[in-house]
């Protein structure tokens, strides 16, 4: 145990360290041994990663294309590091602007099928900067429960009002919207593939309904983005609404195998955005071989569909197989599937003990997903090999017997 906290020395005055004091949740969970964060990786093949000298089969990546370690990736991002340097030590607003920022730029823009695009150095800050900066004192937003944190913390940043509507039911974000005062804007943003749960947004209902109520639509496609559409832009093109979406968000860090984010529009609003997001202008740059990364995947994305298709195949052949053992995987539609598990200690157990099996998997509990929810993520790439995939289906068929997950 760390030494505590000195108590404040003015007698009677609130001590604003005091809930440090108290939090002992995770250092408990810590002494027990169930504590499954910031677990640090030695090496990683990317499949495989090795932790404490053990070898772990990698179900838990959001590296769904597996291009991380691709030798023509690694390549493209050594010559970038080398011809512009390891950082650009500053803001793309000022000294951080490199002309291959400018060309992803416009490749990202004709990928997304829009006019113009503005990568970001994290999705997180894509989020943060595009909504804050549109989402004015008299405006609205409106958000699914279970949208991710960055919409929600970009939501409150901004000055407007926020509405949630419950997890995917298009009926209530409709009264939301008729509920709002036409003389306010509005904007509608959701995940396009839900993140922990791996369902899709209804989008052909909340396009209709966005319509109706002259709302602008945000659809983040960071879990979607190189998976889901015939060329991979998202669950916008699964579901054919790609130019009903104002605004296409995406990050770096899962199926582009880096760091980063993009949000992609027309011409004249990402000018406006360079022009306000404060996550942009007062951050600095991607860095040169995080561009170079991306540059490369976004090549490789359309020269290769056949890397979406097999993770599209895996993942499909995973739910039936986590089906037919008696699991409930959820909504899931995509590579990212959940073993929905209900109570917390139960899902620190079963991770536990998959992680002993050589699984590396993500459990899932409050506030990522609703109290009694819990759930362990697995997610799947495709480069995962045959033996591998057959290791982690007989891995979790056995823990689940074992713990009486399936009978
Ligand atoms: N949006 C969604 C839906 C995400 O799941 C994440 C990351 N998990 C982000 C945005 C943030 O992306 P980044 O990791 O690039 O900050």
């Amino acid at each position: 145990m760390d030494k505590p906290v000195e108590a404040p020395v003015i007698e009677g005055v609130a001590d604003l360290f005091r809930k440090i004091e108290t939090f002992t949740r995770a250092r408990e969970a810590q002494a027990s041994g169930y504590y499954p964060y910031f677990v640090p990786i030695a090496d990683s093949s990317a499949n495989e990663v090795v932790i404490d000298g053990q070898t772990l089969v990698m179900a838990g990546s959001n590296n769904y294309l597996g291009y991380t370690h691709d030798p023509r990736v690694l390549e493209a991002a050594e010559t970038a590091a080398r011809r512009y340097g390891t950082g650009c030590t500053g803001s793309r607003f000022l000294n951080g602007t490199l002309d291959i920022h400018e060309k992803l730029e416009r490749d990202l823009a004709e990928f997304c099928g829009k006019e113009a695009a503005l990568v970001f150095s994290t999705g997180f800050q894509t989020n943060l900067g595009t909504i804050s900066s549109l989402v004015g004192k008299n405006d609205v937003v409106v958000i699914d429960k279970l949208d991710h944190a960055s919409i929600v913390d970009g939501c409150r940043l901004s000055y407007g009002e926020i509405r949630r509507f419950r997890h995917n039911r298009p009926a209530e974000l409709e009264s939301v919207l008729a509920g709002i005062d036409p003389k306010r804007g509005r904007l509608v943003a959701v995940d396009g593939v839900f993140s922990m749960e791996g369902d899709l947004a209804p989008l052909r209902e909340i396009v209709p309904l966005c319509r109706k109520y002259g709302a602008r639509l945000l659809v983040d496609e960071a879990h979607a983005v190189g998976v889901m559409g015939a060329n991979g832009i998202g669950a916008s093109e699964e579901l054919g609404v790609v130019d009903d979406v104002d605004l296409l968000i995406g990050t770096f860090s899962k199926s582009f195998a880096s760091i980063g984010g993009y949000v992609a529009g027309s011409e004249s609003t990402i000018h406006y955005l360079r022009h306000h997001a404060r996550s942009l202008i007062f951050s600095a740059s991607m860095p040169p071989y995080a561009v170079a990364t991306v540059q490369k995947t976004l090549d490789l994305m359309k020269e290769e569909p056949e890397r979406r298709a097999r993770v599209k195949e895996i993942g499909d052949r995973m739910r039936a197989a986590f089906h037919a053992m008696g699991f409930d995987t959820a909504a899931s539609e995509t590579p990212i599937i959940p073993i929905v598990i209900g109570p917390l200690e139960g899902t620190f157990v079963f991770w536990k003990r998959l992680f002993e099996e050589g699984v590396f998997t993500n459990p899932v509990v409050p506030p990522a997903v609703p109290e009694g929810s819990c759930l362990l993520r697995t997610s799947y790439m495709a480069t995962h090999t045959e033996a591998q995939l057959e290791r982690i289906v007989a891995s979790v068929k056995k823990v689940g017997h074992e713990l009486g997950v399936i009978s």
